[in-house]
């Protein structure tokens, strides 16, 4: 496997980190030491042979991958149009793609003698996969998460403590995933000799946007592989759901020298874009700073982040990664969003025709795939990235469906 195989025309980030006019390394003069002995590590490891198999090893006999892709013939055969294939991320262990980008940056924390992995997380995946891999490691693991999140996803708090891994809830702010990020940076800095902070998505300061995106690039690697031997060539177009983006990036990325495959982020439209209820970065936001790098964000006319919202927690996060703003504005990949509805739709769609539950923010992607197959030649392929499934979604789902269980 190659993690970052050259792409012709397009080498990025530059050194410091940017893409275009977006990503680098906006913090305090006090974290300058962690990232760059971060970075320092990460560009030897990237390249490191036997860092590299290591890795292979783990997400095949850990993970189980790779992951199949499935030609959703009914759901296709509905719709009348393009074919849709699914990549089954699902299928990985614990259920999404997030494992993969966890299980990397956990082992370059082990190869940097770090003993203690610190994460953030909102709505709790990104906790859980950070503290399975912690369990598998032997480290400790700190999870910090807003206390309102604490409140709200109470099943994945107790995954975590059952993992091994110590909650700590944040009280300043919001309560909210913002917030818990601030307080995981302060540990970092205070603890940086022993601790590991690890990222769940493709934002932050650099080399995180890079790190993470290079860890799931397996994602489109092995796609790349597979849809050739399946169907004897590359989809016609790929589509993603975009949270912070990672899922998006790491089947993106190995196709974005592949000019002829189009590539579709899809956001979370919430109540509508007009309704300013939503969680659309790309489509509705403007560029600013937040968390360590440039991009586009949520804001208001003062620049004050505004709160965002989706039926799915994954994908309610106000920025986006920086690889993503400079895609969108060079135009190799176009951004759309899909409501609540119409991904709460597509969610039971899927279900119910194919027998296999999305998560609530792959429902997104599914929802738009089906709105473009119908106007798609019946050779042409639409390959959506099924970033995770959708058992921890169900209470949400029961609940708008007015289920009480
Ligand atoms: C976290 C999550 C996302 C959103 O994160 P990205 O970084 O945008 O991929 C999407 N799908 C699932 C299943 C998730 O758990």
């Amino acid at each position: 496997m190659q993690m970052n195989e050259p792409l012709a025309g397009y080498n990025l980030p530059s050194s410091d980190g940017r893409y275009g006019p977006y990503g680098g390394i906006f913090v305090a003069e006090t974290l300058m030491h962690a990232l760059d002995e971060l970075r320092l590590n990460y560009e030897t490891m990237r390249n490191d042979k036997s860092f590299i198999s290591e890795f292979s090893s783990e997400l095949k006999n850990y993970v189980g991958r790779p992951s199949p892709i499935y030609y959703a013939k009914r759901l296709s055969e509905e719709l009348g149009g393009g074919q849709i294939y699914l990549k089954r991320e699902d299928l990985n262990h614990t259920g999404a793609h997030k494992i993969n980008n966890t299980m990397g940056q956990a082992l370059l924390a082990r190869h940097m003698g770090k003993t203690r992995i610190i994460a953030e997380t909102g709505a709790g995946q990104h906790g859980v996969a950070s503290a399975t891999v912690a369990a598998r490691y032997g480290m400790d693991c700190v999870v910090y998460m807003g206390s309102e999140d604490v409140k709200r996803q109470a099943t994945n708090v107790y995954r975590m403590k059952l993992l091994g891994a110590k909650v700590v809830p944040v009280e300043s702010g919001s309560r909210t995933l913002k917030d818990a990020l601030n307080e995981a940076m302060r540990d970092w800095v205070t603890n940086v000799a022993n601790t590991f902070y690890i990222i769940g998505t493709v934002a932050g300061p650099h080399p995180y946007p890079m790190m993470v995106r290079d860890f799931n690039s397996v994602v489109g690697n092995e796609v790349r592989e597979q849809m050739p031997s399946a169907v004897g060539k590359h989809p016609d177009a790929i589509v993603a759901c975009v949270g912070g983006g990672s899922n998006a990036m790491g089947v993106f990325y190995p196709y974005i020298k592949e000019k002829g495959v189009k590539l579709i982020g899809v956001e979370a439209g919430g109540s509508g874009i007009e309704s300013g209820k939503h969680a659309a970065t790309l489509c509705a936001g403007r560029p600013g700073v937040l968390h360590g790098n440039r991009t586009y964000l949520i804001q208001d006319d003062g620049g004050q982040i505004v709160e965002t919202h989706s039926i799915s927690a994954g994908l309610d996060y106000p920025g986006v990664g920086p690889e993503h703003a400079w895609l969108k504005d060079n135009g190799r990949a176009e951004y759309v969003s899909v409501t609540d509805q119409e991904a709460l739709d597509a969610f039971h769609k899927l279900t119910r025709v194919e027998g296999i539950m999305p998560a609530l923010e792959t429902a997104h992607a599914i929802a738009y795939a089906m709105t473009i197959a119908p106007t798609y030649d019946k050779d042409k392929i639409i390959l959506v990235n099924l970033s995770g499934r959708g058992d921890k979604d169900m209470d949400t789902v029961a609940k708008v469906s007015g289920i009480t269980l």
